[in-house]
C-alpha cells in the first residue's frame, strides 16, 4: 500500500483533467430550499463525460501512465460506471483498453462500453473468478489494473468534483456523497477539509449496504454479501484500504436512506430540476433531505453531489412509476 493521497493530489488531478473533463454546473432550486429549510447546492457530475462523476479519476490515473504502461494499455472489471469511465479516458489517451464484464450484464452496457473503444472480454459470474481472470490477462498482456475505487489515483481524480463546489460557492456548512466503495466520499472529504475545514462531511449509502457505516462504527473495514437495492453503483461489498483510511480520518458519519427515498429523490430531480439521474446518483440528496427534516440543518449551505446519471430508460419510468 503507498501513502493515503492528500489534497496536494487533488490539485494535481484538477490540472490533468483540466480541458479533458466537463467542469460540470452547480444548480440550485428554490423548492428544495423551501421545502427543506436549507440552501442546496447540486455539484452536477450526471453532466459529467460519460454521465458520472467516474470519468475523472480513470483519467486521473490512466493520464499518470509511463510510456510502456500507455503502450500496453489499462484493464479494468466493471460493469458500471468504471468501465465507460476507463474505455472512454484510455481513448482519449491514445492506448488500448480492456474491460471484464459479467456475461448477463445489460447489452446496452457492452455497447457503450465497446462504443468508446475498448476491448470486452465477458466472464461467467457463477463459475469464474472476476479478479483472478483479470489479473491473468493483465500479467499476459502488459496492462495496468485500474481498480473502480480503491487507488491513490482515482481517489484524487474524484475529489476534484468537491473541489470544483467549493471552489464555486465557497465554504459550506455540510456536505452529502453518495457512498458506494468511497472513492468519491474519500476524494471529496480531502477537498472539504483543506478548503471548508468546518464542512461537516457525510457519506450516504443504501439502507441494505450498509458496510461502510458499520465499518466506521466497528473501526476496521466490513464485508457484506452483495445487496439488494436500487443504486447498483454503490452495491460494493466492502470499502478499500484506502478510502476506509481517508474516510476514518476526514468523514464525520455515513447515514442511510431506502430504496424509497432514492425513487423520490429521483423524482424531484426530473419533475423540479429537469434532469435525469440514476438511482445511485440520488442517495446524497436523500441522505440531505432526511438530515434537514430531521431538523439538523435549518438555514445551513448544504453541498450535494449528485454523482451519475446514466439509467435505462424503460428501468427508469418503471421506478418512477413505482413498479
Ligand atoms: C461508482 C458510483 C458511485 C459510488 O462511488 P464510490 O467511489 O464507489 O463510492 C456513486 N454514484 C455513481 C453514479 C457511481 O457510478
Amino acid at each position: 500500500m503507498q501513502a493515503l493521497p492528500t489534497y496536494d493530489d487533488v490539485i494535481a488531478a484538477t490540472a490533468r483533467l483540466q480541458g479533458h473533463a466537463h467542469r460540470t454546473p452547480v444548480l440550485r432550486s428554490s423548492t428544495a430550499d423551501a421545502r427543506w429549510g436549507a440552501q442546496f447546492f447540486f455539484k452536477c457530475e450526471n453532466f459529467q463525460r460519460m454521465g458520472a462523476f467516474k470519468f475523472r479519476g480513470a483519467f486521473n490515473a490512466l493520464s499518470k501512465f509511463d510510456a510502456a504502461q500507455r503502450h500496453a494499455g489499462a484493464i479494468a472489471f466493471s460493469s458500471g460506471n468504471h468501465a465507460q469511465a476507463v474505455a472512454l479516458s484510455a481513448r482519449l489517451l491514445g492506448m488500448p483498453a480492456v474491460i471484464v464484464m459479467p456475461k448477463d450484464a445489460p447489452a446496452a452496457k457492452f455497447a457503450a462500453t465497446r462504443g468508446y473503444g475498448a476491448e470486452v472480454v465477458l466472464y461467467d459470474r457463477f463459475t469464474e473468478d472476476r479478479e483472478a481472470l483479470t489479473q491473468r490477462l493483465a500479467t499476459e498482456r502488459g496492462m495496468t489494473l485500474i481498480p473502480p475505487y480503491d487507488h491513490p489515483d482515482v481517489i484524487a481524480g474524484q475529489g476534484t468534483a468537491a473541489k470544483e463546489l467549493l471552489d464555486d460557492v465557497g465554504a459550506l456548512d455540510a456536505l452529502f456523497v453518495c457512498l458506494g466503495g468511497g472513492g468519491l466520499t474519500s476524494g471529496s472529504a480531502l477537498a472539504a477539509r483543506a478548503l471548508s475545514p468546518q464542512c461537516k462531511v457525510f457519506g450516504v449509502e443504501p439502507e441494505a449496504g450498509n458496510d461502510g457505516q458499520q465499518s466506521l462504527r466497528a473501526g476496521r473495514i466490513v464485508h457484506i454479501e452483495t445487496p439488494k437495492t436500487i443504486a447498483d453503483g454503490a452495491q460494493t461489498q466492502h470499502l478499500g484500504q484506502y478510502t476506509f483510511g481517508i474516510i476514518r480520518r476526514d468523514v464525520d458519519d455515513i447515514v442511510t436512506v431506502t430504496d424509497v427515498q432514492l425513487v423520490d429523490g429521483m423524482r424531484f430531480f426530473a419533475e423540479r430540476m429537469k434532469m435525469v439521474v440514476e438511482p445511485t446518483g440520488c442517495l446524497a440528496f436523500a441522505g440531505a433531505c432526511a438530515a434537514a427534516t430531521a431538523g439538523g440543518l435549518q438555514g445551513a449551505r448544504v453541498g450535494v453531489i449528485v454523482s451519475g446519471g446514466n439509467v435505462d430508460l424503460a428501468r427508469y419510468a418503471d421506478l418512477l412509476r413505482g413498479e
